[in-house]
């Protein structure tokens, strides 16, 4: 019998790709997405396949049409860019604090596995380098980025309070930055930010002295820590990243030699708050999950290259 998940966020960039493993996988997905950052045409392909339901509502206000018991609830529905949490501060909240708790509702009741995605931002800009999940980070709570980093903290919490208190059998990810097909264009995050600028020739726009640094993971990784880690007992965080940390300046450069553009970089005022480092320690993914990240960052790149040259022209 094949088994039945709920996957909130399932327009998503990453929730997506979940979506395409777990239909591979041979199982059931009923997709949640408001559509507020997802896109339906991330999901178009799967459109039509008898064992995918896609259902657009809230989470954060109420889970409607869901029917049926579950095996696997998966809460990905969050505003993951910077831009468009600062655009939405509220309804960024709400995904951290009100739909987690109706997600995990649901997983008492059908005593279905819980998996959240959660995020590197848990540890601020950390003063601990590479970031164990044994570090407590670095947060500003009242900054502008708290919106975000304080809805996951308390997703991090009440996942482990429906766990301690309910028994919920529940894993938390902490996912560090993604980068692939299906992120949106408009996105602002920094991988499609300079693909897209590269592509209309335009100057890269690298924030503050791009001496920040970070480490990007490609998403088909990504969802293959996801999944073993939603099949594992360990209910402790989790970090899921790849570990190449590079300068953003040094970003920029690969991108530029990449794409062999012409397009000079330019110097923009850096976000508040904005991380000074970020890299994963993930020697916990790969003694408990048996993971480590597979794909280059130029075979990862080249494919999501490829992705935003098609849809610029079928735009
Ligand atoms: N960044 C940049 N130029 C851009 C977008 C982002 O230099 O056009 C920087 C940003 O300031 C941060 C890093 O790239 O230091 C990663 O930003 P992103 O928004 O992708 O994710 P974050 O890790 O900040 O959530």
């Amino acid at each position: 019998m094949s088994l039945r998940h709920l996957i909130s966020g399932a327009a998503g960039f990453i929730g997506s790709h979940l979506c395409d493993r777990l239909l591979a996988e041979g199982g059931e997905v009923v997709a949640l997405d408001n559509l507020i950052t997802g896109s339906a045409d991330n999901l178009a392909h799967v459109q039509g396949n008898p064992k995918f339901h896609f259902i657009q509502c809230d989470v954060s206000k109420r889970v409607e049409g869901a029917d049926g018991k579950f095996d696997h609830v998966w809460h990905l529905a969050s505003l993951a860019s910077p831009r468009f949490y600062l655009m939405y501060p509220i309804e960024t909240l709400e995904s951290g604090s009100t739909a987690t708790q109706r997600m995990l509702e649901i997983a008492q009741r059908d005593d279905a596995r819980f998996l959240i995605t959660s995020t590197s931002e848990c540890y601020g800009d950390p003063l601990e380098h590479p970031q164990k999940e044994t570090y407590w980070g670095n947060v500003n709570p009242v900054g502008e980025r708290s919106c975000y980093d304080e809805s996951k903290r308390y997703a991090e919490a009440i996942t482990m309070a429906f766990h301690r208190k309910f028994g919920v059998k529940t894993n938390i990810a902490r996912i560090f930055n993604t980068y692939g097909p299906r992120m949106a264009l408009n996105d602002g995050r920094v991988v499609p930010a300079f693909i897209d600028q590269a592509l209309h020739g335009q100057a890269l726009t690298v924030f503050g002295d791009g001496t920040q640094t970070r480490s990007f993971c490609y998403v088909s990784d990504l969802v293959d820590g996801l999944c073993r880690l939603a099949k594992s007992d360990e209910r402790f965080p989790v970090n899921l990243g790849n570990p190449l940390e590079l300068k953003i300046s040094e970003f920029a450069e690969r991108i530029q030699a990449l794409m062999g553009t012409t397009s000079p970089i330019t110097y923009r005022p850096l976000p508040s708050d904005d991380p000074k480092q970020r890299k994963p320690d993930i020697t916990k993914a790969a003694q408990v999950l048996g993971w480590a990240p597979k794909v280059s960052l130029e075979d990862g790149l080249r494919e999501t290259v490829n992705y935003f040259k098609g849809r610029l022209a079928s735009a």
